[in-house]
This record gives structure tokens, sequence and C-alpha cells, in this order.
């Protein structure tokens, strides 16, 4: 039996490998597009590869993805973070969770990861081909015939198909030919641009708060960092995979209120400025802060609520003292166009789940076809999601189980 898996990256080696291991008389080989395979789990992670989150409860680790949870909760089953671990630890790649629960490998390496990777595959006799354009897939009486750019064929008996996301829906056109439908295809994990918001003077600062996109449901919590173009940290970045179809629609301009006490409700601020008058009266403004936010910050907020930082806090008007808190519970600013976050970037979209089963990966509308990874349309928040799910779903459609 010949395995073609078609893409070179994570989801690709995982579902050769997973072939290789269960079908040890098959012949597997991983065609790659470009010159260079695992190219993304080299750069992943700042060089360091964010291999998976160390979340151990698959209903709760299914829960961190925007697109494919439900899917997913029955694939973790088979495939889940704590196997991740002990793959890569049975082949001597140990793995550390950070204090976000965020897992790398101990020296710190994506060289590590790629390296296992690659050695697994010479150990297990998997072929890799690179450099290899197909342009055209049929299937034809159980066969899979792959057509390239200079007119040779390849043939398959099963074909994985790992081609990761795509930008536009020509991307998928291969699939599409096979009788999939494409989830149009749209970026998540991306930053917010602020170019009319001077904030953007406090580049490098960190202010953990509650982010709401104005006029929706939309809202995350955590650490929020200016830069200089406007908005990222986790709390934008989770926003942004949240609402990646829905800011899209926007087409990327909106407003955003922004709760920089992490949700303390106005009443309770009030109170607390109250509570405290008798110690704040003699203070200047900028020494007055009852939340300890970064300093730099504080002097912003306090010239956007109109007050002088060296103004005795008795002698602030009540005007100004109402606008503060406002600033603090509900401030706004408006966003025009995102950036692409740099550690990390993934498509919503592809290939339509309900055409997938979750626990084969075998399409239903092809037999022998299987799927894994992004080109899937599942992805995850920034931790460690993304590969977990490129992992799991490689894995599981490497074992070339069929629908009974
Ligand atoms: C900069 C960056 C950093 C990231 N860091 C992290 C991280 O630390 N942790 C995390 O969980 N996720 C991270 N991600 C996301 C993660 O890399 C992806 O979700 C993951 O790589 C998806 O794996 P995949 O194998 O499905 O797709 P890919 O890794 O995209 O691999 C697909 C492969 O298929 C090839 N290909 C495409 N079309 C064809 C074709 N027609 N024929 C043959 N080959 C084809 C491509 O060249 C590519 O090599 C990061 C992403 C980026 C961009």
């Amino acid at each position: 039996m010949r395995v073609v898996v078609l893409g070179g990256g994570a989801a690709g080696f995982f579902a050769g490998l997973s072939a290789a291991e269960h079908h040890p008389g098959a012949e597997v080989i991983i065609l790659e597009r470009s010159t260079k395979v695992l190219s993304k789990v080299r750069i992943s992670g700042g060089g360091r590869c964010n291999v998976t989150h160390a979340c151990f409860r698959n209903r709760q680790l299914a829960a961190n993805y925007p697109r494919g949870e439900r899917f997913l909760r029955r694939s973790f089953e088979l495939f889940s973070a704590r196997d991740t671990v002990h793959w890569f630890e049975e082949r001597g790649v140990e793995l550390k969770a950070e204090m976000d629960g965020r897992m790398f490998p101990v020296s710190d390496d994506s060289g590590s990861i790629v390296d296992c990777l690659l050695n697994e595959c010479t150990d297990r006799g998997v072929r890799i081909e690179q450099g290899t354009n197909i342009t055209r897939i049929e299937a034809k009486e159980g066969v899979f015939v792959l057509g390239m750019a200079n007119g040779s064929e390849i043939l398959a008996d099963r074909l994985i198909i790992t081609i990761g996301g795509h930008p536009k829906k020509d991307g998928y056109h291969l699939l599409e030919a096979l009788g999939h439908s494409i989830v149009q295809p749209v970026p998540s994990l991306f930053t917010f641009n602020m170019p009319e918001e001077p904030i953007r003077e406090l580049m490098g600062v960190v202010v953990p708060a509650r982010v709401r996109v104005e006029g929706s449901d939309l809202q995350s919590t955590g650490p929020v960092l200016i830069t200089h173009w406007g908005m990222s940290g986790p709390a934008i970045l989770k926003l942004s995979a949240w609402g990646a179809r829905s800011l899209h629609t926007l087409g990327y301009e909106f407003a955003v209120r922004v709760n920089w006490l992490e949700g303390l409700d106005e009443a309770t601020v009030r109170r607390d400025f109250h509570t405290d008058s008798a110690l704040y009266a003699r203070r200047r403004a900028e020494n007055v802060d009852p939340y300890k936010l970064p300093k730099r910050f504080w002097t912003f907020l306090l010239n956007k609520a109109g007050i002088p930082k060296d103004l005795i806090w008795d002698s602030v008007g009540k005007k100004e003292r109402n606008r503060l808190i406002d600033l603090l519970t509900n401030d706004r600013y408006t966003v025009s166009g995102k950036t692409t976050f740099k550690e990390e970037f993934v498509t919503a979209g592809g290939v339509a789940l309900d055409e997938v089963r979750p626990l084969t990966m075998e399409s239903r509308k092809v037999e022998g076809l299987y799927f894994a990874g992004e080109v899937l349309d599942i992805d995850g928040i920034t931790g460690g999601f993304n590969f977990q799910a490129a992992w799991t779903t490689g894995y599981i459609a490497g074992q070339l189980l069929k629908h009974q």
C-alpha cells in the first residue's frame, strides 16, 4: 500500500509517522511543495516552538478552539496533549510547561522538535520529497492520481492532505475539485492598529484589562500590551481569534471598550476612591493610584481625563474625577486595520468539518482520503493549541482507519 501525505508541516509529519507506525508494510511518502519541510515548526514560538499546552482535560483543551471545539472534543479522546508530551518524551525530547501553561522543549530550541521528526522519518523509512508541485488530484477506482506541473504522476492508495491554511479560497482548489466544501478562509491571531490613538506613545506598557468590541458580545480578559501601532497581548489576540469572522466582516474598522481594571465595575471604583479619600487628599494626582497601574499609563489616563498630574487630589474637580472613573472602567479606542502577530498566526476556515469524521479524519465524500492540521476549519488561540490540533489530527489520520 502506498500512502501519500501532501504537505510537509507538523500535521504532515505526524500523519506520515503514524501511518508508518500503524502500517509497517506501507510505503509512506511526504510530498512538500516548497524546498523546506517543517518551516513553521522551525520559526514557531519565536524559535522555541510552543509544542502544546499543559491542559490535560480534553473538554477544557477543546474550549480553546474558536473553530473546531466540538469536533476536537472527540479527536482529543484518541490523541491528547498528554499523548503529545509522551510522544516526544519517548523519543528523547522532554517538554517543560511555563507558568501560563505553554509547553516548550527544555532546550528552548525548535530545532529539537524538527530534528526529532526528521530522525523518526529516517528510522521508519518515511520518504520526504521536496519541491513537488501537485496541480491535479483525481480519485479513480480506489486510487488517487496526483498530477504534477511537469506532467508526471504519482499514484496513491491512501491520500492524507495536510497542506495547511491558505489566505484565499483558491489555495484549496485541489480539494474543491475532490468535492469538498471550503469554509471561506479569514486570518486569525492578529493585533489591532490604532493609528489615531495617542496611547501608542506608551509602547511596551502592559496592563491587565477586559476588552470588548463595541456593539457586540465579543470580549476577553488578560494582559494588553501597548505597541507602537496599537494594542497586542493575550487579551487582544484572544479577541482576534474569537472574532476572526465578525471583525473581518467589519473590515477591521471598529471600536473597543476597555476596562483597565479587568472588569471592576464603576460603583466599586467610585467607592474605592471615596474610602481612601482622606489618604489621597494632599497627594499630587500622579501619586494617587489605588490600583497600582504602570506609572506612565496612570499619567496618560490623568491627562486624558483633563487632570494635571501635579494637581493636589483635593483640588481635582468632580467632572474630571468622574471622567477618570469612566476611563478606568469604560475607555474607548478606535481600531483601524490589523497587523499580523509575528509569533503565531493562523487561518480560520478551510475544509468544512461536517465533511470529515473526527475519529478517523477520513473524508465523508471520498473513500481513502484523509485530512489533518490547519487545512481543516480548525484553529485555536495562541498557547500551543494550533500545534496540538496538528499533532492530534495528524496522528489519527495516519492510522488510516475506515468508517465501519
Ligand atoms: C510565525 C508562526 C509561528 C507559530 N508558532 C506557533 C506555536 O508556537 N505554537 C502553535 O501551536 N502554533 C504556532 N503557529 C501555528 C502553527 O504553526 C500551525 O497551526 C501549524 O504549523 C499547522 O500545521 P500544518 O501541518 O497543518 O500546516 P503547515 O505547518 O502550514 O504545513 C503545511 C505544509 O504544506 C505545504 N503545502 C502547501 N500546499 C501544498 C501543496 N499543494 N502540495 C504540497 N505541499 C503543500 C506547505 O508548504 C507547508 O510546508 C505558528 C504559526 C506561524 C505562522
